[in-house]
């Protein structure tokens, strides 16, 4: 059983979803996938919830313009006869709440939050149910799975009740059943039934807790990079993509700031010994990269991690010695953090080719034998 998880950048507009769309129908093991909300539509909750503080008929105006990205997906998709009422509905009540109150609480943020994975889930779920005869699809709500804490908007999860609902709820579905769930990413509810998140960004561990939970065999991460690269593609194109990172050594990147990866995802997929592959949903047959207990950590840098403050930061990542004559020659290296700050746009990129010289000089990817 294979769990897959697919970002907002992978099912940002029909044409996105009919990429994942066929990734499912070509993967008969995978038997879980699960959905962040579409691209940007996290952010656009956020500046809703915020503006409904003060003035209710924008933040209206703006729910509807969101409404109206995700009707057009499904028409695309030819899936119009559908709707989104009731979820549109819950949302503007929510809006309402915080109006009346002109609070913008975590916990009516996470409400709010919510029904981006929620549309995301149901848009792709009724595309799945309609072109995919082959498989039985069904729809459920991760926040019944997934219980957290009250921290709102960095919830933690419930491991115990994770474990013990999935063994009741979706095992017997997907082993003997042979359903295809569809699942939010990111979403929990706590046990009084308030509605969690787990964090920004973070429907790559809710994946990892359901792998977890359901005893997968594998987890994929279907992204729009094709894996985890030597430094952020969007900002360098000399990267390389790092086909093979230990687990410890893909956490100490996530950590560190590497987007690609939520940083408590390898946690349940470590301890479970769940092996992960990170790979592109626009070229899905190049090989990505495998994230496994059998591949050994790396000595020397792993990667180049870059922060956008106001200007950037650009932080060294691995086992790095750190008086190594290499990096100290480079001007405005900091020892201590690894790191050099305030790196101006128009430096920016002759510091990452020295960099990377070094960092390739010394990259051995390791064989195939890990496959
Ligand atoms: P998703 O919507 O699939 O969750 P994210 O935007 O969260 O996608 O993560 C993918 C992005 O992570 C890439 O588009 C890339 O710009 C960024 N990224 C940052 N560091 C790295 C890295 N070291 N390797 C690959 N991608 C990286
Ligand atoms: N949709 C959420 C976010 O943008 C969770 C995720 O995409 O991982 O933060
Ligand atoms: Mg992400």
């Amino acid at each position: 059983m294979i769990v897959a998880k697919f970002g907002g950048s992978s099912v940002r507009d029909a044409s996105g979803m009919q990429r994942c769309f066929d990734i499912i129908k070509n993967s008969p093991d995978v038997q879980v996938v699960i959905l962040s909300a579409t691209f940007n539509t996290t952010n656009e909750l956020e500046k809703m919830g915020e503006v409904a503080r003060t003035n209710y008929s924008e933040a209206l105006s703006l729910l509807k313009i969101n409404q109206y990205k995700h009707e057009l997906i499904m028409q695309d998709l030819g899936i119009a006869e559908e709707h989104l009422f009731d979820l549109y509905q819950e949302a503007q009540e929510i809006l309402t709440e915080i109006n009346n109150s002109r609070c913008l609480t975590p916990k009516l943020m996470d409400h709010l939050y919510s029904i981006g994975e929620r549309v995301s889930t149901k848009v792709f779920y009724l595309f799945l149910q309609k072109k995919l005869k082959s498989r039985d699809v069904c729809l459920r709500d991760s926040s019944d799975i997934i219980q957290t804490n009250e921290s709102f908007k960095e919830a933690i999860p419930n491991l115990e009740f994770i474990k013990n609902i999935s063994s009741v709820r979706l095992i017997p579905e997907l082993i003997n059943k042979r359903k295809l769930i569809v699942m939010q990413g990111f979403i929990g509810k706590t046990s009084n039934g308030d509605r969690t998140t787990l964090g920004r960004e973070g429907s790559d561990y809710s994946a990892a807790l359901i792998a977890e939970a359901i005893h997968a065999s594998s987890l994929e991460i279907w992204t729009d990079v094709e894996g985890i690269a030597t430094c952020d593609p969007r900002y360098f194109n000399q990267y390389k993509i790092i086909n093979y990172l230990s687990y410890d050594d893909a956490t100490l990147l996530a950590e560190n700031g590497a987007k690609i990866l939520f940083s408590k995802t390898l946690l349940p997929v470590k301890r479970s010994n769940i092996p992960v592959r990170i790979k592109s949903s626009r070229f899905p047959e190049k090989k990505g990269t495998l994230v496994s207990n059998h591949i050994p950590n790396r000595s020397g840098i792993i990667s180049i991690n870059i922060k956008k403050t106001k200007d950037f930061e650009v932080r060294l990542v691995g086992n790095i010695d750190k008086s190594s004559e290499l990096i100290n020659d480079i001007s405005g290296f900091n020892q201590e953090s690894l790191c050099f700050v305030n790196v101006t746009p128009d430096k920016l990129n002759s510091l990452l080719s020295q960099l990377h010289t070094i960092l390739f000089d010394n990259f051995i990817e390791v064989e195939h034998i890990y496959e």
